[in-house]
């Protein structure tokens, strides 16, 4: 048993329950702030929510944000610990750029469609295909891809990374198809080739969904999240005069708050994943924020459950490795990127 247990823990941690949408079974009141908070101390750990969080989560954290900020933040703290609250690349990451740091994830479980659309594996047999391509591989990845990949990225550097590479060389883009198509089109590149991954939550978000959300909202600007299915539609709305291009805004989630923080526009149609509404209401509380589409909510995300996050500080799980070869591999794509120039938040 743990020796940060107090009389107060065991009690609630004989309601956990484990189930297929992950831990549950304790409710997020006062006295489960009141034990997270002292677990944290006596353990001297940060606790770090992604913008996709359930509420409960991000106001109990001391960070919120986006994947690449929050591991920046986990290489900078002096903690013994990290609890990252997110899936699991992104606890991956801060493991990457903090090796001699304990990493936890309070449901290992909790995954990403994205990063599973491209194996280690599959990446390889690409790369024989073109074996003088150089990878770029956006963040939402395994470490096994990382450690192949020349250069990652983020939604908001993806542009400049590809554009900083020899246009003489093939690139092989991975794993969002949205993503690859936002940057072919922005570089002008015809010698890039796109991995036909997806997230299933982003992808959800439609073009006929936000016509019609921005045709009942003539007024408000569009914040769309480069990964989406619909940030073709976005373009193109713009484009043909549809909307004012000057309302449509491609942005990560860490660039749609610093937006928020300086918005003067009354309303705000959000084309993410539905927790970053939290955050941008907190950042803008005049600012009406809607989702384009209200069901995008992801399942992994939302595995990271307050029950989770007791379980995690109370018993040190679950606790995240990346064997070393592997870990110092992709450390050097993520840190070509950050050489590349503003590496920006991606997810
Ligand atoms: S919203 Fe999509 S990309 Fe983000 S963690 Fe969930 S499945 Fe992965």
């Amino acid at each position: 048993m743990s020796q940060f247990l107090s009389p107060l823990t065991s009690p609630l941690l004989n309601k956990l329950v484990d189930g297929p949408g992950g831990w549950s079974g304790i409710e997020a009141d006062a006295t489960w702030a009141a034990e997270i908070k002292r677990l944290a101390a006596e353990r001297n750990a940060v606790i770090l929510a992604h913008n996709y969080q359930l509420p409960e989560i991000q106001d109990i954290a001391d960070y919120t944000g986006d994947s690449l900020g929050l591991s920046r933040i986990a290489a900078e703290t002096d903690a013994d610990v990290i609890i990252f609250c997110g899936v699991h690349f992104m606890a991956e990451s801060a493991k990457i750029l903090s090796p001699e740091k304990t990493v936890l994830i309070p449901d290992e479980r909790a995954g990403c469609s994205l990063a599973d659309s491209i194996t280690a594996e599959q990446l390889k047999e690409w790369k024989l295909e073109h074996p003088d391509a150089l990878v770029v591989s956006y963040v939402n990845t395994t470490a096994e891809v990382k450690a192949l990949t020349d250069v990652c990225c983020t939604s908001s550097n993806a542009v400049d990374v590809v554009a900083s590479l020899p246009a003489d060389r093939e690139i092989l883009f991975c794993p969002d198809q949205f993503l690859g198509a936002h940057v072919k089109r922005e570089t002008g590149r015809d010698n890039i080739y796109i991995w036909a991954g997806e997230c299933h939550v982003h992808a959800g978000i439609s073009g006929p969904e936000l016509t019609r959300q921005a045709e009942q909202h003539p007024e408000a600007d569009l914040y769309i999240h480069p990964e989406c299915g619909c940030a073709n539609s976005a373009i193109y709305l713009a484009g043909e005069g549809l909307v004012a291009a000057d309302r449509v805004h491609m942005l990560s989630t860490g660039q749609m708050l610093d937006a928020a923080e300086k918005s003067t526009s009354g309303s705000v149609l959000v084309a993410t994943e539905i927790g970053m509404l939290h955050q941008l209401r907190k950042a803008a509380p005049a600012v009406d924020f809607q989702p384009v589409n209200s069901r995008a909510s992801c399942s992994y995300m939302k595995m990271i459950t307050p029950s989770a996050l007791l379980r995690c500080l109370a018993m040190g799980a679950d606790q995240v490795d990346v064997p070393t070869d592997t870990a110092s591999a992709a450390r050097a794509s993520l840190e070509r990127m950050i050489a590349i120039g503003q590496p920006g938040g991606g997810e």
